[in-house]
């Protein structure tokens, strides 16, 4: 299986604030930051310790904490650059990094956050000889007045060739269990008029409201890819949504993070990962990390994951690549030179 290891990967589902590593973590607790609190600096390394099982709730706090770690545009800099120095040292080729614009009162406004990212891009693709293109993320958590609010920016920013060259896609993600997504379809249907990718976190959680919600944004077209869909394939008071075979008809690629499931206990175990069932219908799937450095994971790891999983082999592993490809928000031409590249 080191075999992987000769293969370029792509990276389609990756939270920059999850994805901050260790390293660069301890890296900024010792500038003394003096916006930093010791209690903050004593939770911050009491949740370094702690990189087993969590619940998704639990997560979403140790989110709120990182924020505060990129608490100046500064920080902000150094945690694009190194996660994306960390990806491209795990030999992948493209990544899709998504995140949440957000402002500092004082410090920074969600514009200056989104400008910080891309020119940090720049800067790492040169380095590292890695392409990355950004989604910009819209927290469910955070209402729909902030929603609209980014997606103005992001609007403007577009006017800008080279801003736009980066910006692919709205991303839509947040606690699933704060406020429904149906308050966001005016939201997402502007999206679609951006002529933006899209794509939206979706059943994580076994809920009516969920299916409710993927009911109908499926129903209007408007996702591009779907993140997690854990219980997409799964029975709501004993029977199986008409939504799986919507997707699969559509052939709706799903964006797969193995241990992330696991750790926030979505999912029980890798025998019973969702993968299989999806693999087993030849469905278009991406692997991904989720947030490498709060799961303490890389991409190699979660396609070693993948191939016991479903027992596959080398084979297996290129033709998800060559799934995930084809479901990245590249133009047709980049994904042919990509496609080149690897086989
Ligand atoms: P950021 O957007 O701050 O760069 O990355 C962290 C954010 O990504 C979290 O606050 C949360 O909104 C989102 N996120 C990360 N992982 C997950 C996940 O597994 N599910 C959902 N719904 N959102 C997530």
């Amino acid at each position: 299986m080191y075999l992987i290891f000769f293969f370029f990967f792509q990276e389609l589902h990756a939270h920059l604030s999850g994805s901050i590593s260790d390293e660069t973590i301890l890296k900024l607790l010792g500038t003394k930051d003096a916006s930093l609190s010791e209690d903050i600096i004593e939770e911050m390394k009491s949740i370094l310790k702690m990189k087993d099982k969590r619940s998704l709730e639990e997560c979403f706090k140790i989110f709120s904490l990182l924020h505060t770690l990129t608490n100046s545009i500064s920080n902000i800099k150094t945690c694009t650059y190194d996660v994306i120095k960390e990806f491209s040292e795990d030999n992948v080729w493209y990544l899709e990094l998504r995140s949440t614009p957000k402002n500092v009162i004082g410090s920074y406004t969600k514009e200056d956050y989104i400008k910080a990212v891309l020119e940090t891009v720049r800067e790492a693709e040169k380095s590292f000889g890695i392409i990355v293109r950004i989604l910009i993320s819209i927290d469910r958590s955070r209402g729909v007045e902030d929603a609209w609010d980014t997606l103005k920016i992001v609007k403007e920013l577009r006017n800008n060739v080279v801003y736009k060259k980066y910006i692919r896609g709205i991303d839509v993600s947040g606690n699933p269990s704060k406020e429904s997504l149906l308050e966001y379809l005016p939201i997402l249907r502007e999206v679609r008029e951006m002529e933006l990718k899209l794509a939206v976190h979706l059943l994580e959680l076994c809920e009516s409201v969920a299916f409710e919600e993927a009911a109908e944004i499926f129903s209007e077209g408007l996702v591009d890819r779907i993140g997690h869909g854990t219980f997409l394939n799964q029975k709501l008071s004993g029977k199986t949504s008409h939504l799986v075979n919507v997707v699969l008809e559509r052939k709706i690629p799903l964006e797969i993070c193995i241990t992330s499931n696991i750790k926030c206990g979505t999912v029980k175990d890798l025998a019973s990962h969702h993968v299989n069932w999806w693999k087993n219908k030849d469905h278009p799937i991406a692997i991904c990390t989720d947030d490498k450095g709060v799961f303490s994971t890389t991409l190699s790891d979660e396609i070693c994951l993948y191939c016991k999983a479903v027992d596959g082999d080398i084979q297996d592993v290129m033709d998800m690549i060559s799934t995930s490809i084809e479901a990245s928000f590249l133009d047709e031409n980049e994904k042919a030179g990509f496609k080149t590249a690897n086989f």
